[in-house]
């Protein structure tokens, strides 16, 4: 095993009673308060399952994957611990079973364990505690959450490694906290605390004793439930933290800081650490309650409207939007092939003062999408298309502005005339799909003067990609007949034998827009991975802001006719 720095302090997130209640927030929101009181803080998530990363998994399953700039494709979770902490998230930040079962495997087909007998405990747990301890490297403390919930069978080998942590780096460097959840029976008008006694009795028959359990619940938790819980899970009762649910989660690190968790945790860790200082948050979760002006509705027109959590960094960056521009963000989410159904959007789309396509794969729905490209260049409303939303806007113009009839891309149509999208020079060979995308954070250069370009106000970026597909160059002069304009490219080595772009170079087309329409922007990136709470993405802040320009127009519109 390597060696641990001498500073480093774990904490230890684990979830008990049902799924879904907020461990990824409450690990990220932990973090948050130990980063206000001026801290290094990481986190980790290691995940039971046995495919090596989500990536190939469905997101009505796993919900989003989120992308890092080493370009590893992570749970959604890595998200949360970005836009709650100032940490960047990378490839050691998500260890799932299936990276560990095959490193070891990897290892034994070599010969390294030649003789013995490979075993869950200790070979899998040692080579879960490695990479815990690669994540910790430089860092005051390390939050490692364990996905699922206990009683999973397959998340008792992280567990064990987790429990041979504290014997490893001793009891003054380890902490273990336990999310639960407190059911309120609305019969019996009580809440329960007989499933958080369960899941810790769960716990302790593995060998972990929770130092700290954060109690999920609807409802104030009265004290003596609070007492129970004390009680019969042994931990003192300034342990037990009520977290009753928030509108907003960056309302969480506040709530946890109001119930003096972080205290707690400086004392059971026993870390000198300054005063909290929860300015930013407090700043936030302000602007989010009181929003001032009008509110804006944006249009999200995907296939995945029923499960929110596909897109969740992309909703968190609309409302980072609002934050920036200062007013309300609602979302409408829109069932792409519902707009396939019908001849008019505008019922679909009228109420919407932006029209947001964002990334996806597959051909369902993308002629709904198409039609509210068209709706949305046509009628003027601000207009986002992120990854697959990009690529759908030069369908949509090269069908309707250009002229190519039957225009597509290769995904959807490989006999397609004009094939303006097309897979990249990079990808033709790839056969296997696990981490085969151009994946991870590359440079694009911005053209001087351009929307894009003012956004951000700068004219380098990188911005974090997930895709197979690209712009075919070859088309591209045909394209910008049409008025829309290549406003950021990307040189390097994707590039690679790929045609030229205008300019003469081999390149890959990271933006796009159409000058003279109010908001009109596409990017082969996804910028939503990248904004957080505290430095809303320019992106979003300009397509929010575009979208609240439009909502005044309305409104005043609307108050002249009235008077009339
Ligand atoms: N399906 C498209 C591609 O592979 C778009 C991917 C995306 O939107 N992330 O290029």
């Amino acid at each position: 095993m390597t060696s641990r720095k001498r500073h480093t302090k774990f904490i230890f997130v684990t979830g008990g009673v049902v799924s879904s209640i907020g461990k990824g927030i409450s690990a990220a929101s932990i973090a948050a308060i130990m980063e206000a009181r001026g801290l290094k803080v990481t986190l980790q998530k290691l995940d039971p399952y046995l495919n090596v990363d989500p990536g190939t998994m469905n997101p009505f399953q796993h919900g989003e994957v989120f992308v890092t700039d080493d370009g590893a494709e992570t749970d959604l979770d890595l998200g949360h611990y970005e836009r709650f902490t100032t940490t960047t998230m990378g490839k050691v930040n998500n260890v799932t079973s299936g990276q560990v079962y095959e490193a070891v495997l990897s290892r034994e087909r070599r010969g390294d364990y030649l003789g013995g007998t490979v075993q869950v405990i200790p070979h899998i747990t040692d080579e879960i505690k490695t990479r815990i301890l690669a994540a910790a490297d430089g860092v005051d403390i390390l939050v490692a959450e364990v996905g699922g919930t206990i009683g999973d069978i397959e998340g008792l080998p992280h567990l064990e490694a987790i429990r041979q942590m504290r014997l490893d780096v001793g009891r003054e460097n380890t902490l273990y906290v336990h999310v639960t959840y407190v059911p309120y029976i609305r019969t019996a008008g009580e809440l329960k605390s007989k499933p958080t006694q369960h899941s810790v009795k769960g716990l302790r028959e593995i060998g972990i004793q929770p130092d700290i359990i954060i109690c999920r619940t609807e409802r104030a938790m009265p004290p003596e439930v609070k007492r129970k819980i004390s009680l019969f899970c042994n931990v003192p009762p300034e342990g037990v933290v009520s977290a009753m649910d928030v509108p907003s989660v960056y309302e969480i690190p506040l709530a946890f800081h109001e119930e003096g968790l972080d205290a707690r945790i400086t004392d059971l860790l026993n870390i000198w650490a300054r005063d909290t200082d929860l300015s930013d948050w407090k700043r936030i979760v302000n602007a989010l309650k009181k929003p001032t002006g009008p509110e804006v509705t944006i249009a999200i027109v995907g296939k995945y409207v029923d499960l929110q959590e596909s897109y969740k960094s992309l909703n968190e960056a609309l409302l980072h939007g609002g934050l920036s521009a200062k007013c309300k963000v609602n979302l409408n989410f829109v069932e792409a092939e519902d707009l396939e159904k019908t001849d008019d959007c505008g019922p679909f789309l009228n109420g919407a003062d932006g029209v947001l396509v964002p990334g996806g794969f597959g051909t369902r729905g993308t002629e709904g999408k198409i039609r509210a490209i068209q709706f949305a260049r046509e009628k003027k409303v601000p207009f986002l298309g992120i990854c697959l939303g990009l690529q759908l806007a030069i369908i949509e113009s090269a069908r309707n502005v250009c002229g190519l009839n039957k225009a597509n891309s290769t995904e959807f149509n490989d006999k397609t005339p004009y094939p303006v999208i097309d897979i990249m020079p990079a990808q033709r060979e790839v056969t296997e799909k696990g981490a085969t995308m151009r994946l991870g954070a590359f440079e694009a250069e911005l053209t001087e003067g351009s929307l894009v370009a003012g956004l951000y106000g700068r004219l380098n970026i990188s911005e974090r990609h997930r895709h197979r597909y690209e712009v075919d160059n070859k088309l591209l002069p045909r394209l910008l007949e049409g008025g829309m304009v290549v406003s950021g490219v990307y040189t390097g080595e994707w590039a690679n034998g790929n045609d030229t772009l205008p300019d003469g170079r081999e390149g890959l087309v990271e933006v796009i827009e159409i000058p003279g329409h109010p908001f009109f922007l596409g990017s082969q990136f996804h910028p939503e991975y990248k904004s957080r709470p505290r430095s809303p993405h320019p992106i979003f802040a300009g397509f929010v802001a575009a979208a609240l320009k439009l909502r005044k127009i309305r409104d005043k519109k609307r108050k002249s006719r009235k008077k009339k």
